[in-house]
Formats: structure tokens, C-alpha cells, sequence
């Protein structure tokens, strides 16, 4: 059984909702800005030290609100520097968070569902099944416990100055926790992320994506993975309903219109599926007239897996036709394999798995 909370989780809400908390119980807008600061820039909890309320309000927000965390579980690092904490959200719940540092950033790769019902037949995350969204407060709380933890290790005080919603989960299908939990990050009295370095990713889920257009300026990343309907239908299922065609037309649309970007095209390398020479011409075809970058990701592997990862000659191959066509192609290096916190390896612990039926409502057309 879950537990029941009967107090509002302060996590849950970005500036917005907090400063119409605040008007609901007769406080002033600017409470919001000083409770953002409290609990993210100075990781402060609990309200007794927040010293700037009143303490009637404290007393008051003691009684009716709290700040409720993601539990840690378990905390793993691996020898390139990579770390991954699983975190308990309810009972028998929890996801995964990974932080890869860099020399020049620092890079944390959040949930935001617990599994995932999309199915891709190259993620480990898709055999989990799916159990149900995250919470603005259990996907802003990721941000908060890794921050902590990392200050408790000086070793390598490092700092996130980076987040892609790469983790669990397909983050389009859980769109306003997903924004309010974006929101947050980019608010300067929170974590103060420009835009440029909160990077929503998505398998391809079109009308959400031209709703993201409306309410954010996130960067994004789409997970493409194949040029051609066919091979896309196979490895990404949502394709049968959102076709190629119709997602490069949103990813056109949300890539126009002042002070928009370039998006990020994922590619995952898998052996003999879709890495040939003539998979790269048809996607420089495809791309033509879109503001786009490649990212190529080493296939991962996990237990169960039925692909291999394409050989290195094979994937510079790749590369290099795509580069010569003037798209700029990176290959992501893998990080953190010992852990098992690379791409597509996040497992968590996912209860009562719903997959079946919210495959088939996607799929029949649902709503998203
Ligand atoms: N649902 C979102 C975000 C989560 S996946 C999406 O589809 O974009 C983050 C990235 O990891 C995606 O590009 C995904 O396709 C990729 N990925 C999944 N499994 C992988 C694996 N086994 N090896 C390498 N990359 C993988």
C-alpha cells in the first residue's frame, strides 16, 4: 500500500504554482521566491531553517505543506567518475538517476516515469514495463538529492550545470509535471539552468511536441534511430502512429521562430539493423532543410538484449556520410557501462506493470 500524503509537497510546484499556494493562504508573491531559494539554491528542507518566514508562517507551513524527497536506496560510482543513485519515490517504486561530469560540465540524466510503456526494442527500461508518471516533486527531487550527495563528497565536489531528460520514461507523456519540473530548473531563484542546458528528449510523441512549442524553449533531442518508416515501426513502436513524416514536420516547427535552435537527432548503433552506408544517405536525405545535429550512441547492451553494438570502422563510416553531407554528427561515448548507468540501462524497480493495456491505448490513440 502507498502511503497517503495529506500534505502539500512544496516540490510540486514551479514559481507559478507557488506563488498561487501563497495567495491561497494570504501570503504576498514574493513568499515564492524566497521558498524557491531556500530549498534550491541552499538545499534547505526543513522550514524551521528558513529564517526569513515569519514563524507564524512557519508554524502554518508546517501543518499544511512539507518538502518530500526522493529516498536514496542505493548510490554507485563507476571508475570513469559517472555516478547512478536509485531512488525509492513509493513502496516498491524507484528510479534511477545518473551524473556524468565532463571537463566542461556536468550532466544529470533524470526520470520521468516510473518504466516506460513505448516498447523501443533496444531499451532495458521498455522490459520494465510501466507503473506510472512522476511527480513534478519526484522529477525536481532527483535534481535536489543528487546536488546533496555530491556536496557530501568532496572529493569531487561537482556541480550540475547540465540536464537532459534522458533517464526512465518517455517525458512527453508526462508533460506538465515534465514542464513545471523544466520550469523549475531555468527559474534563476532555483537552479538558474539556461535553456540552452535543459534538453528534453523524446521518442516522438507529435502533438505534445507542438504543445512543448507553446510553453517552453527547452533544447530537445529526438530519439530517430532509423530513416525509414519500416525499420522505425520495428525498433520504435510509437512510429506507427507518429510516422516519420509528421515528426520531422513538428521537429521543423519547433525548431523555427526567434532564438530557436538546431535539435539533437538520436541514433542508436545497432549491428546489421541500421547502420549501413546507405541508412546515412537516406538520412541526410531525410534531414534536409532541418537545423539538425546527430548524435550516434554505441548500442548499449543488457540482459535479454537481442542487438550488438556496431563495430568502431562502422560507425566512423557512418559518421563520416554524414559529416561530408554537412550535418554535424557526434559519437556519444559511453559512460558509466560498469554501473550499468548508460543509455538505455536504467532499470529501477518498476511495481505493477500496466505495459499491455497503456501500449494499447497508445497505440489506438489515446490521449497523450
Ligand atoms: N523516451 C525518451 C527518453 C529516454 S531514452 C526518448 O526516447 O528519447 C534516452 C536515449 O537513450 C534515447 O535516445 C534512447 O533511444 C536511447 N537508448 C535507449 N536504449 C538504449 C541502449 N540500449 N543503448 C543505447 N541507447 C539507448
Amino acid at each position: 500500500m502507498d502511503k497517503t500524503h495529506d500534505k502539500v509537497n512544496l516540490l510540486d510546484f514551479d514559481r507559478a504554482g507557488l506563488e498561487a499556494f501563497f495567495a491561497e493562504i494570504g501570503e504576498k508573491p514574493f513568499r515564492a521566491t524566497q521558498i524557491l531559494k531556500w530549498i534550491y539554491q541552499f538545499g534547505v528542507d526543513d522550514f524551521d531553517e528558513m529564517t526569513n518566514l515569519s514563524k507564524a508562517l512557519r508554524e502554518k507551513l508546517k501543518e499544511i505543506a512539507e518538502v518530500r524527497l526522493p529516498e536514496i536506496v542505493t548510490e554507485q560510482y563507476s571508475a570513469d567518475g559517472t555516478s547512478k543513485w536509485l531512488l525509492r519515490l513509493d513502496s516498491g517504486n524507484s528510479v534511477e538517476t545518473v551524473f556524468i561530469p565532463e571537463d566542461d560540465r556536468g550532466t544529470l540524466c533524470v526520470s520521468s516515469q516510473i518504466g516506460c510503456a513505448l516498447e523501443c526494442s533496444f531499451c532495458s527500461t521498455a522490459q520494465q514495463g510501466f507503473n506510472r508518471n512522476l511527480t513534478t516533486g519526484e522529477i525536481i527531487g532527483q535534481l535536489w538529492v543528487a546536488n546533496r550527495a555530491m556536496e557530501n563528497r568532496p572529493r569531487d565536489n561537482r556541480k550540475i550545470s547540465n540536464v537532459v531528460m534522458m533517464g526512465m520514461g518517455e517525458p512527453l507523456l508526462n508533460f506538465d509535471n515534465v514542464v513545471r519540473a523544466m520550469n523549475i530548473m531555468m527559474d534563476d531563484n532555483a537552479y538558474g539552468l539556461s535553456k540552452r542546458r535543459v534538453t528534453l528528449s523524446t521518442a516522438g510523441v507529435v502533438p505534445a511536441l507542438m504543445r512543448l512549442k507553446q510553453v517552453s524553449d527547452v533544447s530537445l533531442a529526438v530519439s530517430l534511430h532509423a530513416p525509414n518508416d519500416e525499420l522505425r515501426n520495428e525498433l520504435v513502436p510509437l512510429n506507427r502512429k507518429y510516422p516519420i513524416k509528421e515528426l520531422l514536420e513538428a521537429c521543423r516547427e519547433y525548431a523555427s521562430g526567434e532564438g530557436r535552435r538546431h535539435i539533437t537527432f538520436e541514433y542508436v548503433m545497432l549491428d546489421g539493423i541500421n547502420d549501413s552506408p546507405e541508412h546515412a544517405r537516406q538520412l541526410v536525405k531525410l534531414l534536409k532543410g532541418i537545423p539538425a545535429k546527430m548524435n550516434l550512441i554505441p548500442f548499449n547492451p543488457f540482459p535479454q538484449s537481442s542487438y550488438q553494438c556496431s563495430d568502431r570502422p562502422t560507425i566512423d563510416r557512418f559518421r563520416d556520410v554524414l559529416m561530408k553531407a554537412g550535418i554535424v554528427t557526434v559519437t556519444r561515448k559511453t559512460r558509466g557501462e560498469d554501473i550499468d548507468a548508460a543509455c538505455g540501462q536504467l532499470a529501477g524497480k518498476v511495481k505493477d506493470k500496466t505495459k499491455r493495456t497503456q501500449r494499447k491505448i497508445l497505440m489506438a490513440g489515446g490521449s497523450v
